[in-house]
């Protein structure tokens, strides 16, 4: 009998997912508390306590000095986090380690999985590939395959059609989640999908989205109810009078977005205290055009960098099949309508934004043949030498 890896995981800068491939079909596990498929990638230390997910989030907010997310963002750097109440410092890898053996307790069927499929941009150079590796070690998988986002994306959908639908031709993943945006030419060459060109943008996201939200619709309200002296800076610095309102800002900017995804319109609801003492409470309201104002320019960003790989490549945007959208924040119907629009290019929302990846990671698990030899066991360490690696 021949073994399979069958597990997937999507690490994701903002959520992270885990899921099964079993006799032919995929299940993604859903989080024991809660029940929600997705992770939040928030790592939060209370004295001897690790938080991971949700309730790491809530800490953003109550203790934003010992709390980390968006760390997938410096995988691969020599940067680490400095954590408040520890009085130490956390890397990249170790906070992705916490994420991942977090998503093991999301397995019901009490297995312990030795080796797992894990995905990774398609911009995630040697170092950043190995440091992915290396969380996953640290994670107990003793076997970890590195698998290109895209690429889940694409065996997702191509799972989900019947038919060949796919075969000789080539496409566009396009995936605009939290915390980054990344583009991708994709295409089947000699039965193998193949990245074939990529761009992105390590700096945008629906983090973003939500940050324009407070910062060019709710501050410019509550500034004119009360006193406030330079309140940008009082909500965004880390010592600043107002900071932890800043991520109580965030995330109610966050709920109002995903709103505006199905609505013309919400409200947000305000309580802050000016620089003379005083409560100052505001109930906000957000059109859904006010929200794409603020995010048009962002979302122009993402199409230039499509055309850019069309360019590249000599492709009309007739040569693509279409454009595979993936990513949490593709559910707002500006960013579908915009790509279409701008390019001309057919836009195929047919996959579940948020789980596609990890379906798709799960589909390959499916067919990677389990290596547990002590020689597949044992890994070589990140280089220490610290190279850039670029590759067509
Ligand atoms: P990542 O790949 O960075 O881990 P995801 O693909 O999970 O991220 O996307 C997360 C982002 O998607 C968040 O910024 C979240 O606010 C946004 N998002 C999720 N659902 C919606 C929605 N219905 N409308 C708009 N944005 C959404
Ligand atoms: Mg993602």
């Amino acid at each position: 009998m021949s073994k399979t890896i069958n597990f997937g995981i999507d690490l994701g800068t903002t959520n992270s997912l885990i899921a099964k491939f079993n006799k032919g079909s995929v299940e993604v596990y859903k989080n024991p508390v809660g029940f929600k498929e997705t992770l939040p990638s928030v790592v939060a230390f209370r004295n001897d306590r690790i938080l991971v997910g949700e309730k790491g989030r809530v800490y953003l907010e109550k203790d934003p000095k010992s709390t980390v997310g968006q760390f997938k963002r410096k995988m691969g750097t020599t940067e680490s986090y400095k954590i408040k109440s520890l009085d130490q410092s956390k890397t990249p890898i170790d906070l992705s380690a916490f994420v991942l053996k977090e998503l093991k307790t999301f397995i019901h069927t009490g297995e312990t999985p030795e080796a797992v499929v894990i995905t990774i941009p398609a911009s995630f150079d040697m170092v950043q590939s190995n440091a992915t590796k290396e969380a996953g070690h640290q994670a107990g998988f003793k076997q970890v395959v590195l698998l290109q986002e895209p690429i889940a994306a694409s065996l997702a959908y191509a799972n989900k059609t019947t038919g060949n639908e796919l075969n000789n031709s080539q496409w566009i993943v396009y995936d605009l989640g939290g915390g980054t945006f990344d583009v991708a030419l994709v295409r089947i060459a000699e039965g193998e999908l193949k990245v074939i060109d990529h761009e992105g943008d390590n700096f945008l996201g629906g983090a973003d989205f939500d940050a324009l939200i407070v910062e060019r619709i709710v501050v410019p309200a509550i500034e004119k109810k009360g006193q406030f002296s330079d309140i940008l800076n009082q909500l965004k610095s880390g010592s600043g009078r107002l900071n932890s309102k800043w991520y109580a800002l965030l995330a109610s900017a966050e709920e109002a977005k995903k709103e505006l995804s199905t609505k013309s319109a919400t409200e947000i609801d305000v309580e802050v205290e000016d620089d003379a003492g005083e409560v100052i409470s505001a109930l906000i309201s957000v059109t859904r055009s006010d929200f794409e104002a603020v995010i048009k320019e962002a979302v122009d960003t993402t199409a230039e960098m499509l055309r850019t790989i069309l360019t590249r490549n000599s492709l009309q945007p007739s040569d693509l099949k279409f454009v595979l959208m993936v990513g949490g924040s593709t559910y707002i119907p500006m960013v579908r309508n915009r790509i279409k629009e701008l390019l001309g290019i057919p836009v195929n929302t047919d996959i579940d934004p948020t789980n596609a990846i990890v379906i798709g990671a799960a589909y390959y698990a499916g067919n990677k043949p389990l290596e547990l030899s002590e020689a597949s066991a044992t890994v070589a360490p990140a280089s220490p030498l610290k190279l850039k690696v670029s590759y067509n």
